[in-house]
Parts: C-alpha cells; sequence; structure tokens
C-alpha cells in the first residue's frame, strides 16, 4: 500500500497544509480520510472513527449533513463564483446580523485569520492608534501582530512565537493572562490612549476549553469602553457554537467587532468580521481601511454557510448540550473509576478533558498538564474508533450528527483506554 504521509512529504512541507494535523502533539503519523458521514470518518484503509474534531469546528451538523450538501449541488450548478455580488451573500449576512447581538454589519472573508487581520486593521484604522493587547494562549490565526505568545499550533509545537514577525511589530502587542482583568487595567492605565484594540477568545479554545471567569468579560467590555479601546470577540471557534448569538449571545455582552470562521462556512472555507454600523461603514469602499478579497462572499461557501446556521434553533442547541453534558459526565466518571487526574472544561459543545487535577483557568494552568498522558490517550482512543484532537491544546466538538449510542460508545474507549494508563 502507498504510504500516503511518505508521498504527501516528499511535495508539502511536513506533509500537512496546517502544522497540528502532522500529529506532533502526541506522536505517530497523521491519518489520511477518506470519507465522513454524519459522526463518523474512515480513513484510507476503511476504518470508521466517530470524529469529535469535526474539522476543527465547522461541522456542527456533522459530515455531509443532506441540507448543506443538497445546498452546495444547486450553487455549483448556477456557478461556483462570480466576483461580483449575489444574493446569498445578502440572505447569509442577514442570518449573521439577525443573530449576534454585537453585528449591525458584516463583511465575509474566506478564513478566520483573515477575519482578525481586518478587524485589527479597522480598529486600528478606525482609533489611530497601534498598540493592541491579546491574551496568553489565545490563537487568532497566523496575523502578524497576534501571533504571539499564541496557543493552538504554536502552543503544541511549543515555539514562542514565530520567526519572520518584525520585532517592532510584534511589540506592539501587549499580552496579558486569560481572566485576568487587573492585568488589562494595569496595562490600560499606562498606555490607553496608544492602545486601539483588545481581541480574546471569550470562551478560550486555543489552550483547551477555558470558559471566563464570573465578571470576567464585564470587566474588559467596562475596561475597554473606558479608554476608547475597540473590543473584538474572537468568535472564530465560539460563534454559532455556543449559542444562537455566539458568546456574546450567551453571556450577553456585546463586543465593538466580531471575529467568525468555521460554523458560519458549514465546512467551506468562510471567515467574517463584524459589529456597529458606523465602525464597520469605514472599511472600503464607503471608508479609508482597505480590505478585499477574489473569493469573499464565495457563493458555494455563502450557501453552506447559510444551510448550517439553518439548522441551528434552539431545540438544535439544547440537544448539543445534552449530548455534550452526558459525553463529559461519562469521561469525568471513566477518569475517576481509573484513578487518573483529569478537569474536564465544557461550555456548550465544545470541552477538553485535561490530564491534571485542579481548576485550569489559564495558560499557566492548561501547560502545567500531562501531554505525555493525552498522547497516550488519544492514541488507545484512535485504536478504539475516536478521533480526538491530536493535541491536549484544543477542544473536543460535538455535533448534532452524534448519537446516544456515539456518546456510550466514546465512555466506553475511554474507561478501556484510562484503565491502561
Ligand atoms: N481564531 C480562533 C479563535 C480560532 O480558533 C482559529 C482557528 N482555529 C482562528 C482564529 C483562525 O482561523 P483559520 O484557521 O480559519 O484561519
Amino acid at each position: 500500500m502507498v504510504d500516503e504521509f511518505e508521498r504527501a512529504r516528499r511535495v508539502i512541507p511536513g506533509g500537512v497544509n496546517s502544522p497540528v494535523r502532522a500529529f506532533k502533539g502526541v506522536g505517530g503519523t497523521p491519518i489520511f480520510f477518506e470519507h465522513g458521514a454524519g459522526s463518523r470518518v474512515t480513513d484510507t484503509s476503511g476504518k470508521s472513527y466517530i470524529d469529535y474534531v469535526g474539522s476543527w469546528g465547522p461541522l456542527i451538523a456533522g459530515h455531509g449533513h443532506p441540507a448543506v450538501v443538497k445546498g452546495i449541488q444547486e450553487q455549483a450548478a448556477n456557478g461556483t463564483s462570480f466576483g461580483a455580488p449575489c444574493r446569498i451573500e445578502t440572505d447569509l449576512a442577514e442570518r449573521v446580523c439577525e443573530r449576534v447581538p454585537g453585528c449591525e454589519r458584516v463583511r465575509f472573508v474566506s478564513s478566520g485569520t483573515e477575519a482578525t487581520m481586518s478587524a485589527i486593521r479597522l480598529a486600528r484604522g478606525a482609533t489611530g492608534r497601534d498598540e493592541l493587547i491579546k491574551i496568553e494562549g489565545c490563537y487568532h490565526g497566523h496575523v502578524d501582530s497576534l501571533l504571539v505568545q499564541a496557543g493552538s499550533g504554536v502552543l503544541t509545537l511549543g515555539l514562542p512565537g514565530s520567526p519572520g514577525i518584525p520585532a517592532p511589530l510584534a511589540e506592539l502587542t501587549h499580552v496579558v493572562p486569560f481572566n485576568d482583568a487587573d492585568a488589562v487595567e494595569r496595562v490600560l492605565k499606562d498606555r490607553g490612549d496608544r492602545v486601539a484594540a483588545l481581541i480574546v477568545e471569550p470562551i478560550a479554545g486555543n489552550m483547551g476549553v477555558i470558559p471566563p471567569a464570573p465578571g470576567y468579560l464585564e470587566r474588559l467590555r467596562e475596561l475597554t469602553a473606558e479608554h476608547g479601546v475597540t473590543l473584538i470577540f474572537d468568535e472564530v471557534m465560539t460563534g454559532f457554537r455556543v449559542h444562537r448569538g455566539g458568546a456574546q449571545g450567551r453571556f450577553g455582552i456585546e463586543p465593538d467587532l466580531s471575529c467568525f470562521g468555521k460554523v458560519i462556512g458549514g465546512g467551506l472555507p468562510v471567515g467574517a468580521y463584524g459589529g456597529r454600523a458606523d465602525v464597520m461603514e469605514q472599511i472600503a469602499p464607503g471608508g479609508p481601511v482597505y480590505q478585499a478579497g477574489t473569493l469573499s462572499g464565495n457563493p458555494l461557501a455563502m450557501r453552506a454557510g447559510f444551510e448550517t446556521l439553518g439548522l441551528l434553533d434552539d431545540d438544535a442547541y439544547r440537544e448539543l448540550e445534552r449530548l455534550s453534558a452526558r459525553l463529559q459526565d461519562g469521561l469525568r466518571q471513566a477518569a475517576e473509576s481509573a484513578g487518573i487526574e483529569a478537569t474536564s472544561n465544557r461550555v456548550g459543545s465544545m470541552m477538553t478533558t485535561f490530564f491534571r487535577g485542579g481548576e485550569i483557568t489559564n495558560y499557566a494552568d492548561a501547560t502545567a498538564s500531562d501531554t505525555d498522558r493525552y498522547a497516550r490517550f488519544f492514541h488507545g482512543m484512535l485504536e478504539r474508533g475516536v478521533y480526538l484532537a491530536p493535541s491536549q491544546f484544543e477542544a473536543a466538538f460535538v455535533s448534532l450528527a452524534h448519537s446516544d449510542d456515539d456518546i456510550d460508545a466514546t465512555v466506553s474507549a475511554a474507561a478501556e483506554t484510562l484503565a491502561t494508563l
């Protein structure tokens, strides 16, 4: 049989098009997938797995949901790209603005990275300031100014940042711990009139899942408002995942700008940034802040997002909550029975089981987890037909396609695996 990874490595750096896929966080070589249906993925050898990666979050309706597939097929038959306005862009924009409290206008791009990059540029352009505040362990895509003490792959690979980012640019970014509003207050006291934006994952997902402490987001809202700093919620992971209005809908806090990705494209490449009309209208062509894209608002991608959001009604979120709570309880009990120290954090259908005891409230807590044990857990689950993220510092995502049987099978696999650790 052809070694697919070897073949890929001859033509693709590291054999992958995004670093975490390479399994460096858990050892071994990546699996090549051939097929996805509902809650399951099948690899090139024909082995099937219950999938909790869900393409890293977009597939909240599972693989190949009939409504999404039909929508894409219909649109493909009508043209795959125009580079000119089409109705489906407005249809999806209306769906987003209807749901997200802080969005009066939304601009579509093609990835989460593009969304955060553009939101930062807009915040800098609108305020006339250059400095940023970001949170340690949060990941906002591979944007130069934001790739400083970031989470996700940078954390998995143990990198402090990245070469290729000019020091004067990185120096404009102040980094503070998650769930520490006092640290934000200190930076703003000192440099408040120079800070354009504070960007935060309202529920951290890229150092594993860490919920905001009660009152944290409220204080960020107050402090940024006081200093004229643009508050940006990066809802690339949480948007339409934890509530129909994202984390801001769930917690009732309106940022100035919001970034989206993942679920908003239903598995096709979409990102978006949105916010108050007066801020968003400063983007070209209405305003001077430039941002553009050949494939932005691509009709295939818009249709996949439109159909996906259409599936996400109140019942859908209730079902996601129910299934996810069952999974969390099952995993907790399995760890307890095996006598393994673990802490499970969950908000809605995103969760992480950290291999350490005690509360996990920030980057320092998360990175004190036993990543070797996670690696063994990951491989044990994989052998038993459960595909988790190949890193301790990522979320597991439950989808509408997961069944109670999937959850039961996952918990049994976990109980067996944990007993061997
Ligand atoms: N922001 C957050 C919170 C993310 O989780 C991610 C991707 N995991 C991004 C931004 C970047 O999105 P993309 O990979 O689509 O560029």
